[in-house]
Parts: C-alpha cells; sequence; structure tokens
C-alpha cells in the first residue's frame, strides 16, 4: 500500500493510543463534554445562520466582526459584549471569567449570540508540549494529532473554543525567532505537520467534543522577513510562494481548517491584511476556503502604518475589501470605529458585512457554542490536572529529540561507568526554559528541569552536582517583559561570573563525566525574539572549551528553537543531543534518552548551518553551473551545512537497500510505487525515518536538487527489516512553473533518493513521458 503523509494523519490513529482510549472512559464518561451534541450538517448550519442573520442589525454583524484582548476586566467592554457590539475576546483562560463573560453576551444581548473565546494554544495549554519546531522533528504526523488533542481537550474544558495556532510559515532563516513556532524549512514536511495539527485540534469535525477551533497563521509570507527581522517585508517571487509557503496552508485547508490568521507584514509590497490576491484569490478562489479570516492583532490598524492605508476609517475599509473577516486589536478596533460609516457613505455594502459575519457565525454554530456556552468548572479542573497528559507530553519530548553526534558510542551512558556527574550550563537546571515560549497556563510545580529529570532517574546511585557556568540574557528587553513580567535572577557581578565560570569547570574537572547544558533562554526565540548571529549566546562557547578541555567525556545537551554555531562542538564534544524545548516531562525525557531508556529517532527539519553567514542554506536549492563546486562557493568556508536537512543518529544502526520502482515511465497524472528495504543492523529496537527525494532533471523551469516527497517513521526490532512503500503521482510530481505561469506536471527525467536523511545515496530514476 503507498504511503504518503496523508495516510499518517488519519484522525482515527489518535485513538488508536491506550491511553487516550483509557483516559475517555475515565474522565470523558463521567461529565458533560464541550462541542455540539450532535454534527450539524452543512445546511443546517446554513439554514440556522439565514435565520439568525435575518433577525440581525448591521450594527449588530458589525459587532461579530470585533475581537480585543482582555488583559483586565472593564466596564466598556462588558457593556459592549451585552450590547452585541464583540464578537469575540482574546487571552482569557479563567473559565469563571469566560462564564461571566459568556453570560453577559448570551443574557444581556438581544440576540443572544455568544463570544467565541480565542487563545494562543501552540504546544499545549497546561501541560506543554515540545515546541512545534521539535514536533516536527519527529517526522511522526500521529504525534503532531496526539500532541494537540490533548492540548485541544485543555483549552476547551476551560472554555477556549479557538486556538491560534498551527503556525505554517516555512522558515529558511533561523534569525527569524518564530522559526521555532513552525515545521522547519521544507513544505512537505510543513504540510504534513500542518494536516496532522488541525486533526488534532479539531477532531474529525468542527464542533467535535474536546476539540476546537484551528486557525493557520500566518498567511502568508511571514516566515522570509528580510533579514530574519520579525515583522520586516517579505519579498517573494511566485515560485517560492507557490512552491514552498503555500504548500502547509493548503493542506491545512484541504484538512478542514476552520480560521485563517492574516500575517503582519508586507509581502511583495502589500500588507499580507489587505492583500486580496492573498485573502480572496487564492484562499478562497483557488482553495474554495469556507471559514473565516481574523487579522493579526492590530493588523488592520497597521495598514496604516505600512503606509497603505490613508486612515483608520481607509484600513478598516481596505481590511474588509481584502477578505479579513474579523479584525484582532488591542483597545479598539478599526472595525467598530469606522465599518457602520462606511457602508453608510456607500464605501462598503452592507451585504460585504453580512459576508463577513457570516462564516464566524457558522463556526459559532458549528462548536455547539448556541447550544452549549458555558464552562463546567470541576470537569475543567479535573481535565486540567489529567495524569494521562504528562505521559503523552513526556514520551513527545523523547519522540523529538535528535541525536547529532556520538562519537565512541558514549550514549546511551551506561549508568556504573559515571557515578560523579557534573551538569552544567545556565539552562540544565530552569523550569522556565525547559517549555519553552509561547505557554503561558504552565505550572512550575510540575515542570521537570533536566536537573530533576535526571536526579528522579539515577536516584541516589550517581552524585549529580551542578553548576550554571555562565548567565545568558538579551541585549534588548522582550516586549512580554513589559506585559507578562515573569520573574528574573539578578545579575552576576563581575567577581561573581568569573567565580561562577571557573567553579563550573572545576566541577567537570572533578567529574567522571559532564552533561553540558547550551542553548538559548526561551525569550531569545519566538515572537520578537530575532537575532543577528547564530553563535551561542553569553560566553556558552568558552564554557565549552573549558569543559572540553578537562578531558573529561563530554555530552552536549542543546535547548534551542534555531540552529547555533555548533561547528567546534561537532569536532570537540563526543556526543550531541538536540533536545529543542521539550516541554513539561522534558527532564524525565533527557533522562530517559542519556541512559537508553528512550533511543532518539527525530530528524532535523531544517538544515544546520556551519555559521550565520552561510544563511539562507535550504537543502532544496537549485543546481548550479558548476555542480561539482556546490560545496566551495565560498573561499573562507564549506558551502554545506553542518548536519543536513532530515539529519539525525541513533543508538542503533540502518541499512537502506533495494530501492525499487513500479515502472520506469508513467504518464503526467499516473503514479509510481517506491518500495525500499530498511534494516536495524544494529542490537537496539529504535526508530529510523525512511525518508525519500526527488529532482526532476529539466522542464520549464529549474528545479531544486532535490526535493522530500515521502517520509515514514518505522520502529525496527534488532536486524528486523521492512519493506517502506512510497507512492509517487501528480501530487509529488507537480510544481508551479513561473515560465508556464501554472501548474505543470512535465515530461523529464526524475531522480528518486531513499535513505535516512536528504544526502540519500541509494539512488534510481524513472521518465513522466508525454
Ligand atoms: C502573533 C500571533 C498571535 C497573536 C495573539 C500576535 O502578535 O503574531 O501569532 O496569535 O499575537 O496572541
Amino acid at each position: 500500500m503507498p504511503k504518503s503523509f496523508w495516510h499518517s494523519c488519519k484522525p482515527a490513529k489518535v485513538f488508536a493510543f491506550p491511553f487516550l482510549i483509557c483516559f475517555f472512559v475515565v474522565v470523558g464518561g463521567t461529565l458533560a463534554q464541550t462541542g455540539s451534541p450532535t454534527r450539524l450538517s452543512d445546511s443546517e448550519v446554513r439554514e440556522r445562520v439565514d435565520a439568525l442573520i435575518k433577525q440581525m442589525t448591521l450594527e449588530e454583524k458589525i459587532g461579530q466582526l470585533s475581537q480585543l484582548f482582555v488583559f483586565e476586566p472593564t466596564k466598556d467592554r462588558d457593556d459592549a459584549v451585552a450590547k452585541g457590539q464583540l464578537g469575540s475576546l482574546l487571552f482569557l483562560t479563567d473559565p469563571a471569567e469566560i462564564n461571566r463573560y459568556q453570560h453577559l453576551a448570551v443574557e444581556k444581548s438581544r440576540l443572544h449570540i455568544p463570544l467565541i473565546f480565542g487563545f494562543d494554544v501552540i504546544h499545549g495549554f497546561r501541560t506543554v508540549f515540545p515546541v512545534p519546531i521539535a514536533m516536527a522533528a519527529s517526522w511522526d504526523p500521529s504525534l503532531a494529532i496526539e500532541g494537540q488533542t490533548v492540548a485541544a481537550r485543555e483549552a476547551r474544558a476551560v472554555g477556549i473554543d479557538w486556538a491560534f495556532a498551527p503556525m505554517l510559515d516555512i522558515a529558511r532563516d533561523p534569525r527569524w525567532g518564530r522559526i521555532i513556532e513552525g515545521a522547519g524549512e521544507d513544505p512537505y514536511l510543513g504540510s504534513a505537520m500542518a494536516a496532522a495539527q488541525v486533526r488534532g485540534f479539531q477532531g474529525d469535525y468542527i464542533g467535535a467534543a474536546d476539540h476546537l477551533l484551528a486557525c493557520m497563521k500566518h498567511f502568508a509570507g511571514y516566515g522570509a522577513a528580510e533579514g530574519g527581522r520579525d515583522y520586516d517585508a517579505s519579498y517573494i517571487p511566485d515560485t517560492l510562494m507557490y512552491n514552498v509557503y503555500l504548500p502547509p496552508f493548503h493542506a491545512a485547508v484541504k484538512a478542514g481548517v476552520g480560521s485563517a490568521m492574516s500575517a503582519y507584514m508586507d509581502l511583495n509590497d502589500v500588507p499580507a491584511t489587505g492583500n486580496r490576491w492573498l485573502l480572496h484569490d487564492v484562499l478562497r478562489e483557488q482553495w474554495g476556503f469556507r471559514g473565516f479570516v481574523v487579522s493579526d492583532a492590530n493588523s488592520v490598524k497597521s495598514l496604516r502604518i505600512h503606509g497603505y492605508a490613508k486612515d483608520l476609517y481607509d484600513a478598516a475599509v481596505l481590511g474588509i475589501k481584502s477578505g479579513v473577516d474579523m479584525e484582532m486589536a488591542i483597545g479598539e478596533t478599526a472595525f467598530s470605529a469606522n465599518l457602520l460609516t462606511a457602508v453608510q457613505k456607500g464605501d462598503l455594502t452592507a451585504q460585504q458585512i453580512e459576508d463577513a459575519a457570516r462564516p464566524i457565525l457558522e463556526m459559532k454554530m458549528r462548536l455547539g457554542l448556541f447550544e452549549n456556552a458555558y464552562v463546567d468548572l470541576p470537569r475543567a479542573q479535573q481535565i486540567l490536572s489529567a495524569p494521562e497528559h504528562r505521559v503523552v507530553s513526556r514520551r513527545a519530548a523523547e519522540r523529538t529529540a535528535v541525536l547529532l553526534r556520538n562519537e565512541g558510542n558514549l550514549l546511551p551512558l551506561r549508568q556504573d561507568a559515571y557515578k560523579k556527574i557534573a551538569l552544567i550550563g545556565p539552562l540544565a537546571d530552569s523550569r522556565r526554559d525547559i517549555i519553552g515560549p509561547w505557554v503561558f497556563q504552565y505550572d512550575l510545580k510540575e515542570t521537570v528541569s533536566i536537573l530533576d529529570g535526571l536526579r528522579n532517574k539515577l536516584g541516589p546511585k550517581s552524585e549529580i552536582s551542578y553548576a550554571p557556568g555562565v548567565q545568558i540574557g538579551r541585549k534588548f528587553p522582550s516586549f512580554f517583559d513589559a506585559i507578562f513580567r515573569e520573574a528574573k535572577p539578578p545579575v552576576w557581578s563581575v567577581e561573581q561570573a568569573k567565580e561562577e565560570f571557573d567553579r563550573a569547570v572545576r566541577l567537570a574537572g572533578s567529574s567522571d563525566l559532564t552533561i553540558l547544558v547550551l542553548g538559548e533562554k526561551q525569550d531569545m526565540i519566538g515572537e520578537g525574539a530575532s537575532r543577528e548571529s547564530l553563535e551561542l549566546p553569553g560566553r556558552q562557547q568558552e564554557l565549552l572549551e573549558g569543559v572540553v578541555a578537562t578531558g573529561k567525556p563530554v555530552v552536549v545537551i542543546m535547548m534551542n528553537g534555531r540552529p547555533l554555531n555548533l561547528t567546534w562542538a561537532s569536532q570537540h564534544a563526543p556526543a550531541i543531543l538536540e533536545i529543542w524545548y521539550p516541554g513539561t516531562q522534558g527532564g524525565n525525557a533527557v533522562a530517559n534518552l542519556l541512559l537508553g531508556d528512550a533511543v532518539p529517532g527525530g530528524k532535523l527539519p531544517y538544515a544546520w548551518p556551519r555559521n550565520g553567514g552561510q544563511i539562507p542554506i535550504p537543502y532544496a536549492h537549485n543546481t548550479t553551473q558548476a555542480p561539482e563546486d556546490q560545496g566551495k562557493r565560498y573561499w573562507d568556508e564549506d558551502s554545506t551545512p553542518l548536519f543536513p536537512f532530515g539529519y539525525g543518529l541513533s543508538y542503533s544502526s540502518f541499512q537502506f537497500s533495494n530501492l525499487k520502482l513500479s515502472e520506469s515511465a508513467v504518464q503526467p497524472g499516473e503514479t509510481l510505487d517506491v518500495t525500499v528495504d530498511l534494516e536495524n543492523t544494529g542490537n537496539t529496537p529504535a526508530d529510523e525515518v525512511a525518508q525519500l527525494y526527488v529532482h526532476q532533471q529539466y522542464g520549464s523551469t529549474s528545479r531544486p536538487v532535490r526535493e522530500l516527497k515521502g517520509f515514514e517513521r518505522v520502529t525496527l526490532a534488532p536486524h528486523e527489516k521492512k519493506t517502506v512503500h512510497f507512492s509517487l503521482g501528480k501530487n509529488e510530481l507537480s510544481y508551479w512553473s513561473t515560465a508556464k505561469k501554472d501548474w505543470v506536471e512535465e515530461p523529464s527525467v526524475f531522480d528518486v533518493w531513499a535513505g535516512g536523511d536528504s544526502s540519500a545515496q541509494l539512488h534510481s530514476t524513472f521518465a513522466v513521458v508525454p
């Protein structure tokens, strides 16, 4: 049976997990569930919304189009809700407060229309999961379904109906902090993770019990910000737009995503939020999207700042005309202040307002909010504290880790060999950092740092001593500091810094083994957290060199979202394990991985540059007039990455063989099957990700040297062999040709490679013939 990522995204897989089955019996069976009690058909939804819209005044329809942040309650906002002047609120997480607002909307407003509550449920809610880039590194869409199912269940339990996720921006410049929120550089992997997350959030259908509405964001092209500087303009030619940046969004639409968020930045000089080509032509006309579009925070009002709209009135009109249905804003929306006048003056029609309100009301209807708007408080508490959720989170953390180096099989650690272990690094005992950015409802008491995890695992059998060694921090503060005011430790004096550094190196020298945790604090990555360099921040490189110089074995653990400069480390540190920001159970997962109770099987979702000067360095670049020199384009550094896209080692070893194609030639539209044998040649049960790459040798445009077109994560017992199946058909072989200004599947010769990363050598060819 040919295998593609669509097969692994079937929601049925989620329910195959035994924990979830028992979970639903234990928790779900006893208390009222959220969601629609019955699935409404499209025509039922349409009829009910038609009937409602007939009763609505223009002002009430305009009210549905505004969404405000709530950081604290205000009388004005309460009044606006009671008068039906707001359709949605975001950033509320207290179920009692959500109920209070919902009572105002449902009981006080004339037509009793419920609010829809939105929140950034990005990588978990109370139970924090590995960050999205890590989930992509699992190369396991079923894991993403599972994780977002849990996140949805927790968030929906407190009354959040709508997650501002998945974030689907392809990112090829790791200076951009938001690379951590997406699936990396590749559209095929990105599409698989997109569809999986939509399934996880929304379940089988919008309104499924204990699920919520997903919102794909940021539509579109945000990841190509110039210089990697967050919010800066993107310039993306149509070939990259259609072939690279848009496919994950299209995959989410095909998976039934119910809403989309427009991006902040200018796309080819037209702001994404005022971009009718994006929001109408592509999204609705080409793809048939029937959900609604929300702006990013203040991005309608920002049309003025971009120098696109004349004033806020113009911004509101342009927003609606471009295809924004709901405006997200802080304070007041341009929509609520201007849309009534715009209709009265004839700059917009009443029909345009109704067209924007309709899909919002439809989603509220599908979600069951008209029947069941309130939160069951005891149930919310019960769901948030479900221990089963932490189990899924730990397993996810184990499956997302990527082993980058393991000289002399230092890992897994032989416990008896190391009695005295030094744990060093500023992130090694940080519960706040291990859960990463974009989380707000975490509980640090139930979060496991690496130090906690090692102590849990090793108990008194080993002596573990901890020293941070260095402090790291941003040069400029994060804007989140002003909003969320998380406590920061005091900064060391110069003398203290020297003492701590020396103490850490001494500790390494007097121990049998050092586990050195390097990377970035959680506020150094994410929104508003771009960097100009990929060096290890602060004095971490010096610390690494000092620790390695002791001559004792060193395991480097990387906690980061963007690739950092590991060129020196990859030559001098025997073992490097990438753990990303692994979430609530991160420390326990790391301990399991280090000791061999879990085996790393993740793979890089981006090519890892040697240093920042190589950016961008996507594996799917075009070939050049001197391909044999491809790796020597700089005279001062190789022009290959340090680690290729798709790369990751294991505690076992694998062999690919017997690459077979069912046909040597196909016609456009036909499909061929590809099989490859994969054997675990080692003595450890372990996972390998079989990857399939394709290259079109000639055509109406040049094509990348290789592109991922299939993958499957496979678990194999020692010496077990399996045949992995892929299929190549129209979806895999067609592309947007900028020469033809259309999608084409062209007669050509295609190379095919299969293996464990993007440098795979096992090769074959086939032809597409006219
Ligand atoms: C971000 C979005 C987020 C929104 C609401 C914006 O600044 O760009 O990704 O969903 O805030 O928090």
